[in-house]
C-alpha cells in the first residue's frame, strides 16, 4: 500500500508556500512529497530590483531551502526541470527523472521579449539571483572603466531600462538612488550619467492610478531619470538601442523589463498556453489533467469583472499556494470536492528607492514614506507566513520608518 507521490516543481513563492503548508498540515504522513528547484536556495523575486542596482546585498533576498523546509519530511532535489511528460506522469530533470501521482508546477516566469531582435543577446534581465548579481557587477564595471579611458566613452555611463511597468520603475528607482553613490566612489560628476526609462505605452505604469504615476515620475525625474514615453524599442544591437521614432541611444547597459511570460517548460511540455501561461480551472488544475496543479506566474486566471487576465504577482502566487495545498490535502483524504481559488487583491505598492514608494491599498492612495513603510511590512509579512518571527528577524526589512 504505497503512499501517493506529490512532486512540487519550483521553490518560488508558489512552490515554497505549497510545500510549507503541506508540511504544517503533516501531509507527509499520507504522501511522499518532493520539492525540486534549480538552486538549493529560495529567493524573493519581488526584491530583485534592489540587488540588481546594488542597494541591497543579494544574500538578503535568499535563504537555504532546508532552513525553511524540513527535508526529513519533504524531500528536496536540487535540479532543473527540462520537461513534463504529463501523459506518463513523469518529470524529466537535467540529472534524472521523477514520477508523480500529483504534480504542482510553480516554475515562475521568463522575460517577454516579443521577439524584438537583439534582446536575448544584448540585454540584461531581472530574473534570478544570478542575473541580478551580474547587472550590479556590470554597472560597477562601467563606472570603473570610464576613467580608465583617455577618450571618454559616454555610452559606459548611459543606462537604459526598457519598459516602465512596475519592475522597470522599481529598478529605475533603486538605480537613481545608487548612481550618486557610484559617482562619489568613482570620482565621476553626476551629470555625466544618463538613466533612461523607455516605455511603449502613452504613460509609465499603464493602467495604474494617474496621480500616483505622476508622483513617481516627478520624483524619479528629480533624481535625474529621463523618461521616453510612447516610445517602443524596436531593436537592440551591441551597444545601441533603436527606438521606433528613429532615435538611437548608445549604451552598454540595457536592462529589459517589458513584462513576463510563463516558464518555457510549460510550452515545451505541450500544455495549451497563452504567453506560456495555462488558463487553469477554478481549482487550479490544468484543463484535462486532474493530477496537475499550476500556480503562480505559469498560471493564468481571469478577472471576470473586466474579463482580462490578472497580472501575475507574488500576492496571487502565495494565495494560490494555500488553495493548492488545501486541494492536495483533500485529494489525499479521498475527497473529490475541490476548493475554488478566489484572489483577494489587497492592493499594489511599488518602491521607488530610498524611503519612497507609491501604492494603492483598497481605495487608499499611499505616497512617500508611508507607502515605503507599507511595502516593507508586506515584504516582512511573507517571511512571517513562511518561517514565522525567526525568519522575519533574520531576513526581514526591520528598518521600517
Ligand atoms: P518565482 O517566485 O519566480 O519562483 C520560481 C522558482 O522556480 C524559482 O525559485 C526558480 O529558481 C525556479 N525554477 C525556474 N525554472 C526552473 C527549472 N527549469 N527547474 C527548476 N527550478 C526552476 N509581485 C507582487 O505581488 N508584489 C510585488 O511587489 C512584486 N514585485 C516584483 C518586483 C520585481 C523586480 C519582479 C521581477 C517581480 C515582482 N513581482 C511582484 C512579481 C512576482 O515576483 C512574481 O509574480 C512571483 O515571483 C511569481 O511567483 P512564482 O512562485 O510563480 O515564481
Ligand atoms: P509589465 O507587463 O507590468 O510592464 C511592462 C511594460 O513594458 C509595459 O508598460 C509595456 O507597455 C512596456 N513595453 C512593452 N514592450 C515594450 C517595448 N518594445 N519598448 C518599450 N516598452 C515596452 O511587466 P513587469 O513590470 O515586468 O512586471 C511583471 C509582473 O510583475 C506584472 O504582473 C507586475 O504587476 C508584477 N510586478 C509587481 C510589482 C509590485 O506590485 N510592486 C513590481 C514588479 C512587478
Amino acid at each position: 500500500n504505497r503512499k501517493p507521490k506529490i512532486v512540487i516543481l519550483g521553490a518560488g513563492y508558489g512552490g515554497m508556500m505549497t510545500a510549507s503548508r503541506l508540511q504544517k498540515a503533516n501531509a507527509y504522513q499520507d504522501a511522499d512529497i518532493t520539492l525540486v528547484n534549480k538552486h538549493n536556495y529560495h529567493y524573493q523575486t519581488t526584491w530583485l530590483h534592489e540587488p540588481a542596482a546594488g542597494t541591497l546585498h543579494h544574500d538578503r533576498t535568499r535563504m537555504k531551502i532546508d532552513r525553511v523546509i524540513d527535508t526529513n519530511k519533504i524531500q528536496f532535489i536540487k535540479d532543473s526541470v527540462t520537461e513534463i511528460k504529463k501523459d506518463e506522469k513523469k518529470v524529466i530533470l537535467e540529472k534524472g527523472e521523477l514520477d508523480y501521482d500529483y504534480l504542482v508546477i510553480g516554475l515562475g516566469s521568463e522575460p517577454e521579449t516579443f521577439g524584438i531582435p537583439g534582446v536575448k543577446e544584448h540585454a540584461f534581465s531581472i530574473r534570478s539571483v544570478n542575473s541580478v548579481r551580474l547587472i550590479r557587477e556590470h554597472i560597477e564595471y562601467m563606472f570603473a572603466n570610464y576613467n580608465k579611458q583617455e577618450e571618454k566613452h559616454d555610452d559606459l555611463l548611459t543606462f537604459v531600462v526598457a519598459g516602465a511597468g512596475f519592475t522597470g520603475i522599481e529598478f529605475v528607482g533603486e538605480l537613481s538612488e545608487r548612481i550618486p553613490e557610484l559617482c562619489e566612489e568613482y570620482d565621476i560628476a553626476r551629470e555625466k550619467v544618463k538613466l533612461y526609462s523607455v516605455e511603449a505605452a502613452p504613460t509609465a505604469l499603464p493602467g495604474f492610478d494617474e496621480e500616483l504615476v505622476e508622483y513617481a515620475m516627478n520624483l524619479l525625474e528629480s533624481r535625474g531619470v529621463e523618461f521616453k514615453i510612447n516610445t517602443p524599442i524596436k531593436e537592440v544591437q551591441d551597444g545601441v538601442v533603436l527606438l521606433a521614432d528613429g532615435e538611437e541611444i548608445k549604451s552598454q547597459t540595457i536592462v529589459w523589463t517589458t513584462g513576463v511570460r510563463g516558464n518555457s517548460v510549460i510550452e515545451k511540455s505541450g500544455f495549451e498556453a497563452m504567453r506560456g501561461r495555462v488558463k487553469v480551472e477554478k481549482d487550479l488544475r490544468a484543463p484535462g489533467y486532474d493530477d496537475v496543479f499550476i500556480i503562480g506566474d505559469c498560471a493564468l486566471i481571469i478577472n471576470e469583472e473586466i474579463n482580462r487576465p490578472y497580472p501575475p504577482t507574488a500576492q496571487i502566487a502565495i494565495q494560490q499556494a494555500y488553495t493548492c495545498a488545501n486541494n492536495l490535502k483533500a485529494l489525499l483524504a479521498g475527497k473529490t470536492d475541490m476548493e475554488e481559488f478566489k484572489p483577494d487583491i489587497k492592493g499594489t505598492v511599488a518602491s521607488l528607492g530610498g524611503k519612497e514608494a507609491i501604492g494603492k491599498v483598497g481605495d487608499r492612495k499611499l505616497y512617500g514614506n508611508s507607502a515605503s513603510a507599507v511595502k516593507k511590512i508586506i515584504d516582512n509579512r511573507y517571511l512571517f507566513l513562511l518561517g514565522g518571527m525567526p525568519l522575519v528577524l533574520k531576513k526581514g526589512k526591520l528598518n521600517i520608518f
